[in-house]
């Protein structure tokens, strides 16, 4: 077979390679040049992040997980994303519900034979029904409504004892207990961390019965 002359512009591209070095870059041995602006794997913010699990919802891949388990006597939730599975669409990072909570990062490889390095994991306490012992919320997630709402949040018998838990006042349940005959409706069952269905509950039969 003939070989065919070199043409111009390969031989321009040649003696570019020459002098400013090649084009190609080293990776994996070296790190790669990223630009700041490059839009790759997406991490939780630890700090942002108030574990609501919205991102899972959204994932096409369900790369998200949401996981609910008992560690030292609490109900916690862990949410774990895998990048052995992300496609990085970023839907997560558009509808995360603080809007801060999982931001991208510039990386781009998770090539690696240690599994860990492809998950990233971020939990909190979750907050029980004191009533029925469902699921309300996290921890974290009350707090952002509370912090959203402001004083508002001191009409929310659920949100007002998160803030009274903070400040070191202990709830007003025993105040009313003391108050109340055993066979009447508990009136201090309206002050306490209820689900959305035991908070309906309490409120009709404490105003309507
Ligand atoms: S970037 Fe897309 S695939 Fe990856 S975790 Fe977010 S929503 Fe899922
Ligand atoms: S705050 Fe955002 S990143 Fe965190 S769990 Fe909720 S939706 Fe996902």
């Amino acid at each position: 077979m003939r070989i065919r002359k070199p043409k111009i512009r390969e031989l321009g591209e040649a003696m570019r390679a020459i002098l400013k070095g090649p084009f190609t870059t080293k990776f994996p041995f070296e790190p790669p040049n990223i630009i700041p602006e490059y839009r790759g794997f997406p991490e939780f913010d630890e700090d942002k992040c108030i574990r609501c699990g919205a991102c899972a919802e959204v994932c096409p891949a369900n790369a998200i997980e949401v996981e609910e388990y008992e560690k030292d006597g609490k109900m916690n939730r862990k949410i774990r994303l895998r990048y052995d599975i992300c496609i990085l669409c970023g839907q997560c990072v558009s509808h995360c519900t603080t809007g801060k909570g999982i931001i991208y990062t510039n990386k781009y490889s998770k090539n690696t034979l240690d599994r860990s390095e492809i998950i990233n994991e971020v939990e909190d306490e979750l907050i029980l029904c004191e009533k029925c012992g469902k699921v309300i919320t996290t921890k974290k997630h009350l707090e952002w409504i509370a912090d959203r709402i402001g004083e508002k949040a001191f009409a929310n018998p659920t949100l007002m004892l998160l803030r009274y838990k903070e400040m070191g006042i202990s709830p007003p349940d025993e105040e009313f207990k003391n108050l109340k005959e055993p066979q009447e409706f508990l009136r201090e069952d309206t002050y306490k961390v209820l689900c959305p269905d035991c908070r309906r509950a309490a409120w009709m039969k404490e105003n309507f019965q």
